[in-house]
């Protein structure tokens, strides 16, 4: 029962739901070459509806094409306008915000691993409420620490965020779901902390740093992750981006992901130890609320971040 665009963007035009479809033969179905995007759209405090970041989405989509060598038979300018086209011809749909999901994969043509064929460009818009959960949010959810490693950054481009590379986070958050927990967690080939399976991670010691692995590990380069950087440091509080090890999570006073998806969710156990008091901490609140008003457009400093539509 989701709420979903009555048309989608394929191509370059604007179709019905119903024809949004792809052939056995596309060749990112058989292997996994596409590189997707997510990006939230948010009514803003004066009624109207706002694209967080869209600029930062499309280049990182178009990092991701160039890393997987697809040629984009469209402009980012031109991918840019068919996300604000779809949401502006449907706009009393979603009023109170929307998912938006740009996707550029291989087409059909020819198979096998060596075959180039043509780069097929969609992009679909849904409503998709807060992904951990409303009780998420607020009070926070159990990650249990993988079985799956996050893979060596010569094993997955790490600075993109391509189709077949997310098995590895589905296998991760089947484990975790199927154990009784909401996320999961995956360490690098070293043992180190990665990210969650679809989002990056924050902790803040006992002595109140806070850290967040670096863009040299495993990780994808989080636009969420940037923005919490920046409100943090812009509050004066500085955030050390490096390596942490499993078992400083556990003797923290605070953990907390950031994702488009996933928004600013608190952890509130990992692996079965009561991460602080068991709730959102102080720090997690902050960058919870000012995230929340920057997106819906009462941080006047980060206005720039929005492009209403
Ligand atoms: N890590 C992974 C593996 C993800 O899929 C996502 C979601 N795109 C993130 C981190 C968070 O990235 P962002 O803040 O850009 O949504």
């Amino acid at each position: 029962n989701v709420l979903r665009s009555d048309e989608i963007w394929l191509d370059g035009k604007l179709v019905k739901w119903e024809e949004g479809q792809v052939h056995i033969m596309t060749h990112a179905l058989h292997y996994g070459l596409g590189a997707f995007e997510g990006i939230r759209a948010y009514r803003t405090h004066d009624g109207r509806l706002a694209v967080f970041r869209l600029r930062e989405h499309i280049d990182r989509l178009f990092d991701s094409t160039h890393i997987c060598m697809m040629k984009m038979p469209f402009t980012r300018e031109q991918v840019t306008e068919g996300c604000l086209e779809l949401l502006r011809t449907q706009k009393e749909l979603f009023a109170n915000g929307a998912y938006l999901r740009p996707i550029a994969f291989m087409g059909d043509g020819a198979m096998g691993l060596g075959a180039i064929n043509p780069t097929r460009v969609a992009i679909t818009a849904w409503d998709w409420g807060a992904y951990l959960g409303d009780k998420g949010i607020r009070e926070g959810i159990r990650a249990k620490v993988s079985s799956f490693t996050r893979m060596h950054v010569n094993v997955n481009m790490v600075r993109g965020k391509i189709s077949g590379q997310y098995v590895n986070s589905i296998l991760a958050k089947r484990e975790a779901v199927l154990g009784g927990y909401d996320e999961a967690i995956l360490l690098d080939i070293s043992g180190f902390v990665a990210e969650a399976s679809g989002e990056n991670i924050f902790l803040v010691n006992k002595k109140g740093v806070i850290k967040t692995p670096p863009l040299s590990s495993p990780i994808l380069d989080g636009i969420t992750r940037d923005s919490v950087l920046r409100i943090l440091r812009d509050s004066g509080r500085e955030v050390e981006e490096v390596t942490v090890t499993r078992d400083a999570l556990y003797i923290s006073n605070e953990v907390f992901f950031t994702g488009t998806a996933a928004e600013i969710t608190p952890v509130r156990e990992v692996d079965n130890r009561t991460v602080g008091e068991g709730k959102p901490g102080p720090i997690t609140q902050y960058v919870q609320e000012t995230y929340f008003r920057a997106v819906r457009g009462l941080e006047p400093r980060y206005a720039h971040w929005l492009t209403y539509i």
